[in-house]
């Protein structure tokens, strides 16, 4: 029997019961400008008899793609303005992202980088990679390469072996951070393999993350569990980011369980993300405003331990800020039921 396949157009998510077969021209649109793939382990994890499921919303093109809010942009948080050689961006003193690949095995409608991953641009050459290599050795400034995408470990076990044991050989760096939603998008390819080449070269002072992307409890599914197994077994510290996504996650009740979940699958919640300004995304965004209030609820169900930070991408690329809630105002402290107390600091 042949395996299941990955769904990449109007027809093959009409043919797979998906969508409707009346949304086939303006999907058809919406496919044209944003790449459209579907693995056979998201497909599973939806309800097609719910118009509302949280997993359909977040992998199924929708024509209100093809409506764009004002402020949105190709190129939301300013890659190209921060790109000193191609696939680097160098935004911060410390860091930098590597994008070795810019393919993903499912495409995300709400995607900061729509405009650039799945549009046919295939991984860097060999001389490329030699060049952003380059650019990092040259510069011991830098502690972290953040190795990200498109999904980095699309890339396959032994070509990111081959890059860790580069890396590795840089002296100035401390950490490899990559970031991928492979884990819960197509968890068969977190192989014993690929967490054997996730690891530090042996001897090599460098440490390996893994931030998994994830914004729903459902996407923590069993296959996507057993990947996440073996990645902590391996010894790789985990933690994750989550977009904030309204008709999502955008419930207290949600978060918590997501939150909850990562936890006791050995995640550490680093990052919720308010959605970025990319074209056809303005059905995903809450305001800041509720983001907030959502925060603070969850400060009155969780430990520490399960809190991620409230991040926005400042527009154009000035970086990445914690938009809150703040607590303390100079002379009180607000409680996570929002009290106010007396404090002076
Ligand atoms: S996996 Fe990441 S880079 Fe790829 S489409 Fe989804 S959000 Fe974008």
């Amino acid at each position: 029997m042949s395996r299941p396949t990955t769904l990449r157009s109007a027809g093959d998510l009409i043919a797979a019961g998906l969508i409707d077969a009346a949304d086939a021209a303006a999907i058809q649109q919406v496919a044209a400008r944003y790449a459209v793939a579907v693995t056979p382990a998201v497909a599973g994890l939806m309800d097609a008899a719910d118009p509302d499921d949280p997993i359909a919303r977040q992998y199924l093109p929708s024509p209100a793609e093809l409506t764009s809010t004002a402020g949105e942009r190709n190129d939301p948080i300013g890659d190209a303005a921060h790109s000193p050689v191609k696939g680097v961006v160098h935004r911060y003193p410390d860091r930098v992202l590597l994008t070795p690949v810019l393919a993903c095995p499912v495409y995300c409608r709400f995607c900061f980088r729509r405009a650039r991953v799945g549009q046919g641009e295939s991984a860097l050459s060999e001389a490329e990679i030699e060049a952003a290599l380059g650019y990092v050795s040259a510069r011991p400034e830098l502690r972290e390469v953040i190795v990200t995408g498109g999904d980095p470990l699309m890339l396959g076990a032994p070509r990111i072996a081959a890059l860790l044991a580069r890396l590795s050989a840089i002296p100035h760096l401390e950490v490899a951070r990559f970031h991928s939603r492979i884990p819960v998008a197509d968890p068969d390819r977190i192989t014993e393999a690929m967490a054997a080449a996730l690891r530090p070269p042996p001897g090599a002072a460098l440490a390996v993350w893994l931030a998994v992307h994830v914004n729903h409890p459902r996407e923590l599914s069993a296959p996507a569990r057993a990947a996440i197994a073996r990645l902590a077994d391996a010894g790789l510290p985990l933690v994750s980011q989550t977009v904030l996504l309204k008709g999502v996650n955008d419930s207290v009740g949600v978060l918590e369980d997501l939150m909850r979940a990562l936890v006791r699958n050995r995640i550490r919640p680093y990052y919720l993300h308010h959605p970025d300004l990319a074209p056809g995304t303005g059905h995903f965004r809450p305001t800041v405003a509720e983001g907030r209030h959502l925060m603070r609820q969850l400060r009155g169900r969780l430990s520490g331990l399960a809190q991620p930070t409230y991040v926005l991408d400042i527009p154009g690329g000035l970086g990445k800020v914690p938009v809150g809630p703040d607590y303390w105002d100079g002379d009180g402290v607000t409680d996570s039921r929002g009290r106010r107390h007396p404090y002076r600091g």
